[in-house]
């Protein structure tokens, strides 16, 4: 996929700069690649919702981590701690932390990605946040090792990232269902027929087809659900009849 004699690196340092952020863990400051928001041109997400973006992976650009205490959170949600949440992070995250080098390659890579989300879903358990957020870390962790997967030409390996992002997938699945008996929406930033939507895709992949349906049809008679996700609904829903005349 070259254009114009730039590589798919080059072509993805176009759409990043280098950010300073101060770290409310531990008070030092560090540079976090990220997206040039106005630059990044968004495409269509697949039937299951992951993000995407011409040029670039931005899943590597949604997580930020303190290379010095390893306290890491979805750009999103980077900004204050209580100084409670603070001494929780210290504790059961930085005590064990080693410093990161600093990164020599001009883009994030899948490894230190996976490194910083999984250091987030450590700072969230911590701190006790919601079961929405660490089921969204872990359904981001699954998409990132599914793209490991793709490119990972060893079939040992290859298997080895499929069979762990199977584990973060369920683990996404069974804390988004909690989510949705605990939590108000918005949840993870999606509103509550994305919610509705992302859960029966995922209980569907997980052979609940009936969880699936129920969820479907929330989407599917509200009012409020945009057409294009309604259009995903109905071909879901498809899928789900073909399954079960089937006989699967
Ligand atoms: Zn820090």
């Amino acid at each position: 996929m070259m254009s114009e004699g730039i590589t798919p690196q080059e072509k993805e340092t176009q759409y990043i700069f280098d950010k300073k952020y101060t770290c409310p863990c531990c008070d030092k400051e560090f540079i976090s690649k990220t997206l040039k928001s106005g630059r990044v041109r968004r495409d269509e997400s697949d039937m299951d919702l992951r993000p995407k973006a011409k040029g670039i992976d931005i899943l590597k650009y949604q997580v930020i981590m303190c290379p010095n205490c390893g306290y890491s959170t979805l750009a999103q949600n980077y900004g204050h701690l209580s100084s409670l949440q603070i001494k929780l992070i210290r504790e059961k995250v930085s005590e064990s932390f080693r410093p990161r080098p600093v990164a020599k390659t001009p883009i994030v890579t899948y490894d230190m990605a996976l490194d910083a989300y999984i250091h987030a879903i450590k700072c969230s358990e911590a701190r006790l946040g919601k079961q929405s957020e660490k089921a969204y870390l872990s359904l981001i962790v699954h998409w990132i090792l599914d793209s490991k997967a793709e490119m990972e030409e060893n079939a040992d390996m290859k298997n080895m990232f499929l069979e762990k992002s199977e584990i973060f997938y369920r683990s996404a699945y069974d804390g988004f269902v909690k989510a949705i008996a605990e939590e108000y929406f918005p949840m993870a930033g999606m509103d509550e027929t994305t919610i509705d939507y992302l859960v029966a895709y995922m209980a569907f992949h997980f052979g609940q087809l009936e969880v699936a349906s129920k969820l479907l049809s929330q989407v599917l008679t509200n009012q409020m659900a945009p057409r294009r996700l309604k259009d995903r609904a109905l071909e879901l829903k498809d899928r789900i009849i073909d399954q079960i005349k089937n006989g699967k």
